[in-house]
């Protein structure tokens, strides 16, 4: 399972102070822990396809110049020490956004961002090392790498919406390779299952979201989620032919 985020410098950085690094200061809150990235002054962006300003303010607290981001009820991200605010609390934020520039408010002895990272998982929201493998997190530095929450994070009903009858279908030639898949129960981080070559899933409804992508509802043994069927134009799981 994991769980792409994009690390919000845009152009050269490196990380001075790990989240671990900040617990292990005397007296630091867990919950303010972050992962220090340190370079020139630089535009930050958002993190993930598509995400909503939670806060964007000055901090009395330390951080400067502070910007929270939620993205798809999963993800919260936090920047800090920032020259400016970009964005303002509401507005809608994807990896195109930029949030504002890199600096050294608040807090803060050198030119760094302050990362956050936040996961809604076990029913509350946790500050977690975005670098520890266990919390499901991949970092990643181009767009294009990110795998998006998508419609992955509304599980289907437990009683899936029906096509009129359920069809057969299998991953495409093109793809072999896994797709994403919401596993039930419904858990807060998504689940990243594999749907093999060779596989044959039964496909009970579809639906397309924002970004033009089509999800069929599926089931294979206890299994059930939506899988992508076309992503990004290209055909990931094709109806199978019987003969
Ligand atoms: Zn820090």
């Amino acid at each position: 399972m994991a769980v792409t985020v994009l690390w919000p410098c845009m152009q050269k950085f490196v990380i001075t102070d790990s989240w671990q690094d900040h617990i292990n200061r005397p007296g630091y809150n867990a919950a303010y822990a972050g992962t220090d990235l340190a370079g020139a002054e630089q535009p930050l962006r958002g993190s993930q396809y598509d995400g909503r300003v939670l806060q964007a303010h000055w901090s009395t607290s330390g951080y400067g110049y502070t910007t929270f981001v939620e993205y798809g009820g999963v993800l919260r991200i936090r920047n800090a020490h920032q020259k400016n605010l970009g964005v303002k609390v509401g507005d809608a934020v994807n990896p195109e956004t930029y949030l504002g520039t890199m600096d050294s408010t608040g807090n803060s002895t050198g030119t760094h961002a302050h990362f956050e990272v936040w996961i809604f998982t076990g029913g509350a929201w946790r500050n977690v090392d975005p670098l520890n493998p266990a919390n499901g997190i991949v970092m990643v530095s181009l767009p294009e790498q990110l795998q998006p929450l998508g419609d992955e994070i509304i599980p289907p009903a437990s009683t899936l919406p029906a096509f009129p009858e359920p069809v057969r279908v299998r991953p495409t030639a093109a793809v072999q390779s896994w797709i994403n898949l919401r596993q039930q129960p419904f858990t807060t981080v998504p689940i990243i299952g594999k749907v093999l070559p060779g596989q044959v899933w039964e496909a009970y409804a579809s639906k397309t979201d924002h970004l033009g992508n089509v999800w069929f509802a599926v089931r294979r043994g206890d299994i059930i989620g939506w899988a992508a069927a076309v992503y990004a134009g290209q055909l990931w799981l094709e109806v199978v032919q019987d003969a």
